[in-house]
C-alpha cells in the first residue's frame, strides 16, 4: 500500500517532523516566517490524506468539500475556530488539536501579561529608552497592586486553572465564570463561582480564556466595559474576535477601565497603526501564548502523533470531532481513503 500523503503548513520542530516522516510522504511549507498563501493550502488539500496546520491557517469548508482524499486535519494548537469542524464533520475529516501540552505555559504569558499591564512595564521601559526618566515623585509609574487583589477569569478551563494556581500564590482572591460550574476548581484554588456581570463588578483583574466561538464572539463590547471598576484591567490571551476592539478602545481612552494586556487581536499580525496600540496603557503581545521551545516541541508531537495514528488505523489521542471515527469509513484497518 502507497504511503499517506501529508502537507505541513509551516516548519515544524525536527522530532515531530521525523514522527510524521516515519509513516508518511511529507510536504512542508517551506517559509517559517510567510503564511502558506490559501491557493497552495486549497491545492495541497486536493491532493493529500493529512494536513497539518498552524491556528492562523483558516480553513475554508469548500477546499474540505473538494478534498477527496482527506482524513484528518490536525492543528497545532488547542483552539480550533480557524478549522470549519462542521464542514469536516460532514465529510468524515477528523479534526484534532493539542490540548493539555501548553497550560502552564500559556498560564505564564497570561500571567505576565497581568503584571505588566499593573505595574505599568512597558510604560516603565518606555520611559527610560526615550529619555524621559527625569527624576522621582511619589505618583511616578504608580500602577495597580497584584497580589490580594480579585482576579476574574472568563473560562476557567485548562489554561484558567493553571491562571488560577499562579493566583492563589500573590494571595488573590479567584472569581470564575463558565457555562458550568466547576467544583474541582472551587475545591483545588477556592475559587467562587459568579455570573459574568457579577464577575465583571467585582474583579480588579478580567482574564479572558473561553475558546472563540459563536457565543464567545464580541463576547466583551461597551456593555461589558461598562461594568468593569475604573481601576480594572482586562487581559485577553484567548482570541481576538473575544473582543470588540472599538469598544475596548473606547473603554480605555474613556477611563472606563484603567488598563488592557492583549496576546490576541481580532486581525492578526495586527497593524502597528492599529489605535490600540497607539494607548500608554495597552500592553501587547503577539500571540506567544504557547511560545516557549519545549511547549512548541510538545504541541508539534502531539499533533504529528495524531496526524499518524489517523493514517494508520488508530485512535487518535485528541480528537476534536471523535464522531466521526463511529462512521464506516474510518472503521476497517488502515485508513488511506
Ligand atoms: P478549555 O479547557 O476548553 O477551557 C475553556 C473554558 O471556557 C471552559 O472552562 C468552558 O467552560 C469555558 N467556556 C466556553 N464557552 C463559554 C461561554 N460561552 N461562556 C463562558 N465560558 C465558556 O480550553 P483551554 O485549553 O483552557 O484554552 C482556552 C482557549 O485559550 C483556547 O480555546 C484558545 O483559543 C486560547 N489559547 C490561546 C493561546 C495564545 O497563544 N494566546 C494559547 C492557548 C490557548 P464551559 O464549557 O463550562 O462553559
Amino acid at each position: 500500500m502507497s504511503r499517506p500523503q501529508v502537507f505541513v503548513t509551516r516548519r515544524i520542530p525536527a522530532p515531530a517532523l521525523a514522527i510524521l516522516e516515519e509513516a508518511c510522504d511529507c510536504r512542508v511549507w517551506e517559509y517559517e516566517e510567510e503564511l502558506c498563501p490559501p491557493e497552495v493550502l486549497a491545492r495541497e488539500m486536493a491532493r493529500v490524506h493529512g494536513l497539518l496546520t498552524m491556528a492562523t491557517d483558516r480553513i475554508d469548508p469548500a477546499w474540505i468539500a473538494a478534498a477527496p482524499r482527506l482524513r484528518v486535519i490536525a492543528n497545532m494548537a488547542v483552539g480550533y475556530d480557524n478549522i470549519p469542524v462542521q464542514a469536516a464533520t460532514e465529510h468524515g475529516v477528523l479534526v484534532t488539536n493539542t490540548p493539555g501540552v501548553l497550560d502552564e505555559t500559556t498560564a505564564d504569558l497570561a500571567f505576565a501579561l497581568m503584571l505588566a499591564a499593573a505595574r505599568r512595564l512597558y510604560e516603565g521601559q518606555r520611559t527610560i529608552v526615550e529619555g524621559r526618566w527625569k527624576g522621582w515623585y511619589p505618583s511616578f509609574l504608580t500602577g495597580q497592586d497584584v497580589h490580594s487583589a480579585t482576579l476574574g477569569i472568563v473560562g476557567a478551563g485548562r489554561i484558567g486553572r493553571a491562571v488560577a494556581r499562579r493566583a492563589r500564590g500573590f494571595d488573590m482572591r479567584i472569581l470564575y465564570h463558565n457555562r458550568r460550574r466547576r467544583p474541582d476548581l472551587e475545591a483545588e484554588v477556592g475559587a467562587e463561582y459568579r455570573s459574568l456581570d457579577d464577575l465583571l463588578r467585582e474583579s480588579d483583574f478580567v482574564m479572558v480564556l473561553v475558546p472563540l466561538t459563536p457565543e464567545t464572539r464580541g463576547m466583551f463590547g461597551a456593555r461589558e466595559f461598562s461594568l468593569m471598576k475604573p481601576t480594572a484591567v482586562f487581559v485577553n490571551v484567548s482570541r481576538g474576535p473575544v473582543v470588540d476592539e472599538a469598544a475596548l478602545y473606547d473603554a480605555l481612552v474613556t477611563g472606563k477601565i484603567w488598563a488592557a494586556a492583549l496576546d490576541v487581536f481580532s486581525e492578526e499580525p495586527v497593524r502597528p497603526d492599529h489605535p490600540l496600540l497607539s494607548l500608554p496603557n495597552v500592553t501587547a503581545t503577539p500571540h506567544i501564548g504557547s511560545a516557549s521551545v519545549a511547549t512548541r516541541l510538545r504541541m508539534a508531537t502531539l499533533a504529528a502523533e495524531n496526524l499518524v495514528a489517523a493514517l494508520t488505523g488508530r485512535r487518535p489521542p485528541t480528537p476534536v470531532n471523535p464522531e466521526v471515527l463511529d462512521r464506516p469509513e474510518w472503521q476497517g484497518e488502515g485508513s488511506q481513503g
